[in-house]
């Protein structure tokens, strides 16, 4: 049986980056361009899984893959995604864990097809039987509906998936799947109204509208509706029932050319009452109501939000619809598997990329917490002394981000709810007097020098150190994408709509339940997702997939160095090795580690007779390897210094 040491092979690098020898950046970047070349993708720091993406398909996960694979101890073969998959099934099946698989990387690195390589593993070593079948069927197909409606061909991915989604799968005690709740995260519905250049609104609306022109489909109902049914009888006739079609029908004519008229016929709602809702904002205080005419470019504005807000809020209807067609009555045992999005830096980063980056700091936080929590728990299992281990702890970062007084999102909302004049500019200069002094942040109220040539924009910008370096982020928009205001007479003219699905979607327009209280902002309905989901991830035993992308040409093979490096740096991957080499490099259960090495010593040659574990003490003392490289745990042997292993394997290359 080949065993760990097989990851030590030089021609195609080491699998297991806790090996490496030395340790730079440069030999990290190295050995995982050496085992890209040789198609190797998968590159392991200790439990962790790398993964390049190889732009090409890869005859590595067939049916006999999955076989090879299943039940097979986690280091035993070369380093793989379904090794990852298997012991965390494995895991949560024998050993009743919950798990989470934590898949992170930058867009196009490879996330969402590795998220759903776990789950077609998992599924196909999962239970037997008609019916266990059609709910993985359910599970798997929960995906192209997502896609569709979440999906868009950006600059950096074809298929890239805009927005979070985390997903439970549910077990029974034999771990046979039962269902499943998926939840969503910060969908980027500005895609809805405006794309960036070079890219596409969400795939639904070219799905909708391939064969037919724009026109076409807003002049022909019928048309439609056997589109519809066409996407939704072949992609996921079970989750998605037509209802879904008018709310759709009017986000296109809103955002097309918005035909009131057309609107009006469709949903049932009076024009004059749409007429003066897009006219019209009417500001509610206490007993008074005022009302004021929005100009032109107000008016767009109201007509963007309410095509932004009618397009989430199907979004989450969709998710919610197929949370009840998987949802179990009895939950036994978990299977978290998270997808979304990694760090980003742009050259200009706004709000989004701060919130996105306010997660990742959050899971990084994580990270960190159960990796040693994890490393700590081994060793007390094993009776080894614990060795502190020195890291950077991110948490003062967090804090700068969410404090609940002092934090960003905090001032904040603070600035989105006072009273008189509010603009970025004034959001700045309150982070300013309060976190002037915090050491992670930095504020640029004039112009950024390295945007001083554009004279378009006025760039004020405050700065992060991140874990993972430093963003600067623009102020601009920050205040009106936390607002993510709909004007109470949009949503109180949505309700007025006789169709019941739209209706349902702005609860809030429906007179009987005015509520002067303004909905909760962007910012803290994210703060409080993350927090949750901090909370659920924290209870279970977590499988981390780092992806990462070789080139920014979607290509296959090319390998671009500084391109990795950028990931390998922000993915915190050399002190991922670091905090895992801390204490032991390397640990073998005693037999394995006997079986391979007892030839370089006669008193264990051929035959040992006793315990494998005083075998392996015979052989350490006659190889005279130094005492504190390494420690005798209840089942493992634990070794400081990867050297120390390199020089057995060449010592028994000699022989
Ligand atoms: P985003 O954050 O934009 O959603 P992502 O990390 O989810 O990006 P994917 O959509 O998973 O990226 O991958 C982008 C593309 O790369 C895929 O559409 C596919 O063509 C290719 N790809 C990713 N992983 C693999 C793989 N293991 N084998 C072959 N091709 C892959
Ligand atoms: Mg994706």
């Amino acid at each position: 049986m080949e065993t760990k040491t097989s990851l030590l092979d030089n021609m195609i690098g080491v699998g297991d980056m806790v090996l490496l020898e030395p340790l730079n950046e440069d030999t990290f970047i190295n050995n995982l361009k050496k085992r890209f070349d040789h198609s190797e993708i998968y590159t392991y720091i200790g439990s962790v899984v790398i993964s390049l993406n190889p732009y090409r398909s890869l005859p590595i996960y067939s049916p006999e893959k999955v076989e090879e694979y299943r039940n097979r101890n986690f280091y035993e073969l070369s380093p793989h995604i379904f090794a990852l998959s298997d012991e965390a099934y494995r895991s949560l099946r024998d050993q009743d864990k919950d798990q989470c698989i934590l898949i992170t990387g930058e867009s196009g690195a490879g996330k969402t097809e590795a998220s759903k390589l776990v789950m077609s593993y998992v599924a196909a070593v999962c239970g037997k039987g008609a019916e266990v079948n059609q709910v993985k069927e359910q599970l798997l197909q929960s995906n192209p509906v997502l896609e569709a409606f979440g999906n868009a061909k950006t600059v950096r991915n074809d298929n890239s998936s805009r927005f979070g989604k985390y997903m439970d799968i549910e077990f029974d005690f034999k771990g046979d799947p039962l269902g499943g709740v998926i939840s969503n995260y910060l969908l980027e519905k500005s895609r809805v109204v405006k794309q960036p250049r070079g890219e596409r609104n969400f795939h639904i609306f070219y799905q909708i509208l391939s064969g037919g022109s724009e026109d076409l489909l807003c002049k022909s109902y019928a048309y439609t509706v056997f589109l519809f049914q066409i996407i939704f009888t072949t992609d996921a006739s079970i989750f998605v029932s037509l209802v879904c079609l008018l709310p759709f029908k009017l986000l296109l004519l809103i955002i097309t050319i918005m035909r009131l008229k057309e609107i009006c016929e469709l949903t049932g709602i009076d024009q004059s009452v749409l007429e003066r809702a897009f006219s019209f904002r009417t500001v509610e205080a206490k007993q008074e109501k005022v009302s004021t005419t929005l100009n032109v470019a107000q008016a767009y504005y109201a007509r963007d939000a309410l095509a932004k807000n009618l397009y989430s809020r199907l979004f989450s209807w969709l998710v919610t619809r197929i949370n009840e067609s998987i949802k179990t009555k009895v939950r036994k045992k978990v299977m978290g598997v998270l997808d979304i999005y990694g760090f980003e830096i742009f050259e200009e980063n706004s709000f989004e990329q701060f919130i996105i980056n306010y997660c990742n700091e959050k899971l990084q936080q994580i990270f960190i917490e159960l990796t040693l929590k994890e490393e700590q728990e081994e060793y007390i299992r094993e009776g080894i002394e614990w060795t502190h281990i020195e890291y950077f702890n991110n948490a003062i970062i967090c804090d700068l981000i969410e404090n609940n007084q002092t934090g960003i999102l905090a001032m904040l909302d603070e600035e989105c709810l006072r009273p008189g004049t509010v603009t970025d500019d004034t959001f700045l200069e309150k982070l300013n007097q309060i976190c002037a002094t915090h050491q992670h942040f930095e504020s640029r109220m004039s112009k950024c020098s390295r945007f001083l040539n554009d004279t378009s924009l006025p760039h004020c910008c405050f700065r992060i150190q991140h874990y993972a370096g430093k963003v600067m982020y623009q102020v601009e928009g920050f205040v009106d994408k936390n607002n993510d205001l709909l004007y109470r007479d949009l949503s109180q003219a949505m309700w007025k709509a006789n169709h019941s699905l739209i209706k349902d979607l702005f609860p809030e327009g429906n007179p009987a339940k005015i509520n002067l209280k303004r909905p909760p902002t962007a910012g803290s309905q994210f703060k409080a997702s993350v927090a949750t989901l901090m909370k659920n991830l924290q209870t279970k035993n977590p499988n981390y997939i780092r992806c990462i992308k070789p080139n920014d040409k979607k290509a296959a093979h090319i390998f671009n160095d500084a391109l990795v490096c950028h990931q390998v740096r922000y993915l915190g991957l050399l002190e991922n090795v670091r905090v895992r080499r801390a204490g032991y490099a390397f640990r073998q259960p005693y037999e394995p580690c006997l079986e391979r090495y007892k030839m370089l010593c006669k008193q264990t040659w051929p035959h040992w007779r006793g315990p494998a574990r005083d075998g392996v003490k015979v052989l350490f003392n006659d190889l005279e390897i130094p005492e504190e490289e390494y420690s005798f745990g209840r089942s493992k042997i634990f070794i400081r210094n990867p050297r120390t292993l390199f020089k057995l394997e060449d010592l028994r290359k000699q022989r």
